[in-house]
């Protein structure tokens, strides 16, 4: 059985998570979920990042004890998970000592050995709110620009990793797609980057100005900053340098890094160098999710247009939320949220369009039917074809097959999710127009056995869009299997359905 490993970044915990964390999540969930139908072992993981100033900060000033400060945050997006019924694996949090920091610990010794750490002095201005050195470029003012603060000058002994050796190779590796961007636009920005040539990285602190991270192997007055200690997580959770290396040694490389577009720089640069000095493969994919607006603005705190995925799941449910996230928003690009947005594609396609469908569907196989029907003979098939536009297709499942799929699967392997999620959303048109067509409600009155056959192949539309559906709205997929009767049962399969009386998909909310 072939792996797959994919990841989402971690995220930091200096606020509960919102509807940014929450889209690339499900994003990445979908892709999990997807490789697992098709018969791979999956290894999904997701986690948080709790280290630094900033949170050493933060804590301080809500008069907390840090340790315990991290948890409650951290606990808010771990239960992101059953919210948006996230089938990730695992979970990774930087301050576990047991499970995480022996990895990252690991990784810097690597690091070492190969020549690429050393010591050098630090000079520059430092940006509590950036967590990094900023440049003259970055302040307006003499402040920077987006913490409105004045930069520390600090000078500083500090251990470094040689980034530079490694422009070449990284360079070819991304050009020669061993190391695949997407989406291009993306790859062409981290190309033009190493155009410049890469800099070595500051890759520690002082322990007396950050306590709270993980000591430097060989050297306690020193604490990692972010690179090694953060970037480190997807190999540690894998059991890279604990007593039990077999996971990391079956799932690594990752064969997607989900990630934002603020960060697409340590994971393009700094991580392969990381990677190539430690002697460890790279990462065949990093996926550049766009952010999402609220109403056209960035989400934030002073604005108070921060989008709470809680509350929405809590109100419409996750699979509502998922439909959502995965098809009103495009994957590569950014998004724009706004609640009367949300609850317009909510009545718009799933109450009236794939609820609705589900209902008079079954309804009618109930009513005319005594709720079960057999597959009718292929003959009998022919005679109820699919018409669109001017082409007649032989019948439903003919064209579900021949056209809905290969375009579902080119979309979903491409990472097109809402080109994908399109695809499902058009059959379910192509159905509706069906019914329309051949009105099996005033047929039935007319023609018993042609209603038969119509209503056969639109009780198989249904289940067919449920199989699309699977890895975007899991539970709605597993709902519409159990309504006609063929939960677990494989496509060639689904020859008998028998109808269960059912709620509503999606109540109306209006
Ligand atoms: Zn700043």
């Amino acid at each position: 059985m072939s792996k797959f490993y994919i990841t989402t970044p971690i995220y930091y915990v200096n606020a509960p998570p919102h509807l940014g964390h929450a889209i690339t999540s499900v994003l990445a969930d979908i892709v999990a979920r997807y490789h697992r139908l098709s018969g791979k072992e999956v290894f999904f993981l997701t986690g948080t990042d709790e280290h630094g100033a900033k949170i050493l900060r933060a804590s301080e000033k809500a008069g907390r004890e840090v340790s315990s400060f991290v948890v409650e945050i951290r606990e808010s997006f771990r239960n992101l998970s059953p919210a948006l019924n996230l089938s990730n694996d695992d979970f990774i949090y930087t301050p576990d000592k047991k499970r995480h920091w022996p990895g990252a610990q690991k990784l810097w010794q690597k690091l070492k050995e190969a020549g690429d750490i050393y010591k050098g002095k630090y000079k520059g201005l430092y940006c509590v709110g950036h967590e990094a050195f900023v440049t003259e470029k970055d302040l307006v003012g003499g402040k920077c620009a987006d913490h409105d603060e004045k930069p520390q000058l600090i000078e500083e002994e500090n251990y470094f990793f040689r980034l530079s050796k490694y422009t070449a190779e990284i360079k070819r590796r991304i050009e020669s797609k061993e190391l695949l961007i997407l989406p291009e636009s993306r790859r062409n920005e981290v190309l033009a980057l190493m155009g410049e040539g890469l800099k070595d990285v500051s890759f520690s602190r002082p322990s007396q100005d950050i306590s709270w991270g993980i000591p430097v192997p060989g050297d306690e007055s020193q604490t990692m900053y972010v690179w090694c200690d953060a970037l480190s997580n997807y190999i540690s959770a894998l059991g890279y340098g604990s007593e039990d290396e077999t996971k990391f040694l079956k799932f690594w490389p990752a064969d997607i890094h989900f990630i934002g577009k603020d960060i697409l720089r340590f994971h393009a640069a700094i991580w392969p160098g990381m990677l190539l000095s430690a002697g460890l493969l790279l990462p065949r994919e990093l996926v550049v999710t766009g952010m999402i607006q609220v109403g056209g603005r960035k989400m934030s705190k002073t604005l108070g247009n921060v989008a709470d995925p809680f509350e929405l799941v809590e109100h419409f449910g996750a699979d509502a939320v998922r439909y959502y996230l995965s098809r009103e928003v495009p994957v590569f690009d950014d998004g724009d949220f706004t609640q009367e947005k949300f609850s317009q594609a909510y009545e718009g396609n799933l109450v009236n369009g794939l609820g609705n469908y589900v209902q008079r569907i079954s309804t009618m196989v109930r009513n005319y039917f005594d709720s079960r029907l057999e597959k009718p003979a292929e003959e009998e098939i022919l005679k109820a074809p699919l018409k669109k536009g001017e082409v007649e297709y032989v019948s439903v499942p003919y064209f579900i097959e021949k056209i809905v799929f290969p375009e579902y699967k080119k979309t979903m392997d491409n990472l097109e999710l809402n080109r994908a999620s399109d695809a499902v959303f058009g059959l379910l048109k192509e159905l509706d127009g069906y019914v329309q067509h051949y009105e099996p409600f005033h047929l039935i009155e007319t023609d018993k056995e042609k209603t038969r056959v119509v209503l056969w192949n639109l009780a198989y539309g249904a289940v067919s869009l449920a199989w699309f559906l699977a890895p975007f709205l899991p539970q709605t997929s597993d709902k519409i299997f159990d309504i006609f009767g063929v939960v677990g049962k494989p496509q060639s399969e689904w020859n008998t359905f028998v109808v269960k009386e059912h709620k509503a998909l999606f109540p109306r909310k209006l």
